[in-house]
């Protein structure tokens, strides 16, 4: 039946849409350099874990497949990217204290940095 195969192609077609969302990390690496937008680190395939899309404009469900709305940071970058937006809506005046260096500290250890989720 026609009908049944237009039910059919539309599923197809959502589930690749959705399949093509969840891997927009992977399609943007397909499509972007392997440089960090930021500080221009190069990644070569062992150490691609540390390379992460950034969403330009914050969200996470607008991937075009041009990769316009993608850009791939380290994740040092990317944390300060987000670190910015942060400090820029929280940072309290006056607040005295070794912020930027307990921020350069976590720099130190890889494993913390990932496990460090910011709220
Ligand atoms: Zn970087
Ligand atoms: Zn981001």
């Amino acid at each position: 039946m026609a009908k049944k195969k237009l039910d059919h192609l539309i599923a197809e077609a959502k589930k690749a849409q959705q399949e093509r969302a969840r891997s927009y990390r992977e399609q943007a690496l397909k499509i972007l350099p392997w440089i960090c937008g930021r500080c221009a680190r190069e990644f070569v395939r062992e150490r691609l874990r540390e390379l992460t899309v950034h969403h330009k404009d914050g969200n996470h469900d607008n991937n075009p497949p041009d990769g316009s709305n993608w850009e791939l940071l380290c994740i040092y970058c990317h944390e300060n990217e987000h670190a910015r937006v942060e400090d820029a809506k929280f940072e309290k005046p006056g607040k005295s204290g070794s912020d930027p260096v307990s921020r350069h500290r976590a720099f130190e250890g890889l494993d913390a940095l990932l496990k460090k989720k910011r709220k």
